[in-house]
């Protein structure tokens, strides 16, 4: 009986990442606006795909945003909703954001704060009351605030790529 030979591990896959998705080094988390930071998880600059929580410690809107591509969120900390649709995302939830979705993302005030996992594929545009835009994320734009936001506090700028694929 022959057997069927081993299929060979190539070389070229690329490391895998584990940490504690909570860090304990706040300097990991990328402050974005007012009361808004994140912490990337997974930077893919092939599939344009991120991996990254977001924190928010305030209430109210946090952005407006359309998604080309679609969305998948898991909620650690507190709650969020959309002001568009009735239900809340709270600790434990799941959520699906189709592709072409625009909705606005609001704590409500009774959440101190709160803290969610994003994977994102493509780009966040954010948009104005009236749809026009007025901002832009990429996995690109989020590699280069870490850079900036690491060279700045002593983390050094490659910090982010243990996150990067
Ligand atoms: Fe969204």
């Amino acid at each position: 009986m022959s057997q069927t030979p081993a299929i060979p591990i190539s070389g070229d896959v690329p490391p895998e990442i584990a940490v504690a998705a909570l860090p304990d080094d706040d300097r990991v988390w990328v402050p974005q606006a007012d009361g808004v930071f994140f912490r990337p998880l997974l930077l893919n600059r092939i599939t344009g795909q991120w991996c990254n929580l977001l924190k928010v410690t305030r209430s109210g809107i946090v952005s407006r945003h359309r998604h080309p591509s679609l969305v998948l969120g898991y909620v650690i900390k507190g709650k969020w909703k959309y002001d568009e649709h009735d239900w809340v995302a709270d600790e434990g939830s799941f959520v699906y954001e189709p592709p072409g979705e625009i909705h606005c993302l609001r704590v409500p005030d009774d959440c101190a704060e709160m803290i969610t996992f994003f994977n994102i594929t493509g780009a966040m545009i954010y948009v104005d009351e009236n749809g026009r835009q007025v901002g832009y994320e990429d996995t690109f734009t989020k590699i280069d605030l870490c850079r900036a936001h690491y060279a700045a506090n002593g983390l050094g700028a490659d910090y982010v790529d243990r996150f990067c694929r």
